[in-house]
């Protein structure tokens, strides 16, 4: 296993891994479609249930509810916790587990995109494929052990099945990376998956590195999407 330190973008025909520059013709379609999907998604936005729950609640994104549906099933958050919270924006995520973690804990959160700062959430902008948004990310983590592990990174969907899925199962093995270096042997991984090519691979990969592997799909996870929650515990 490659260690995080080592890490480098995946490759396409010897060039690292860019996003389409020029959009081929399949590609215009694709953005074509994509254009009527992206309405349906908003129309539904604003129609789900979870996303007024969230509103009336005040929590800054309907994926909460997926969270607190693991924590009601697996409870993985404790108190006096350290809590690392991958691909963090909006921040639901990093809010519902800090008010676990209490003043005893801590949570780190991560992404790409900035967050509205959270009290008591530490939180790093970057990209988590490159090795400098890892390396403020090991300051942070100064060599302690993580009690929790959460990846909710999802890559920015391109429409096209053989893009979006490397990439996501790519992220998804790089959050695997670091949790195996830092998680202590009674911690929690958890993991967003999208079912496709690799999906098999990692899931061997995650069942070989610990000792039980559950799977959830939360009632806020949109049924037509393959997303599903890998929850690892037992570090072997
Ligand atoms: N759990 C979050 C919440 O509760 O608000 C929602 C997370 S959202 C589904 C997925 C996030 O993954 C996006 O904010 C995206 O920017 C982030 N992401 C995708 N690729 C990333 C990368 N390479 N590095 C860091 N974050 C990434």
């Amino acid at each position: 296993m490659q260690s995080p330190k080592a890490r480098m973008l995946p490759q396409q025909n010897g060039e690292p891994f860019t996003y389409c520059m020029k959009l081929a013709p399949s590609c215009k379609l694709q953005a074509m479609s994509r254009s009527k999907s992206s309405k349906r998604w908003l129309q539904e936005h604003h129609q789900d249930s979870y996303v007024l729950k969230a509103r009336e609640q005040g929590y800054r994104s309907r994926a909460v509810y997926k969270l607190a549906e693991i924590q009601q099933k697996d409870r993985i958050i404790k108190p006096a916790q350290l809590v690392l919270d991958l691909g963090a924006a909006p921040g639901g995520w990093s809010e519902y587990a800090e008010q676990i973690v209490g003043d005893q804990g801590r949570v780190i959160a991560l992404d790409l995109l900035s967050i509205e700062p959270i009290a008591g959430v530490e939180f790093i902008q970057g990209d988590f494929t490159e090795q400098q948004t890892l390396d403020q990310l090991l300051i942070l983590i100064d060599d302690r052990r993580l009690d929790l592990v959460l990846s909710d990174m999802a890559p920015n969907l391109s429409g096209m099945g053989s893009v979006d899925q490397p990439r996501s199962i790519y992220l998804a093995e790089l959050a695997f990376d670091l949790t195996r270096q830092f998680l202590t042997t009674d911690g929690v991984f958890v993991v967003k998956l999208f079912q496709g090519e690799g999906f098999e691979d990692f899931i061997s990969l995650l069942r070989q590195s610990f000792k039980a592997v559950r799977f959830r799909k939360p009632d806020a996870s949109r049924a037509r999407s393959s997303e599903i929650y890998a929850v690892c515990s037992g570090l072997k």
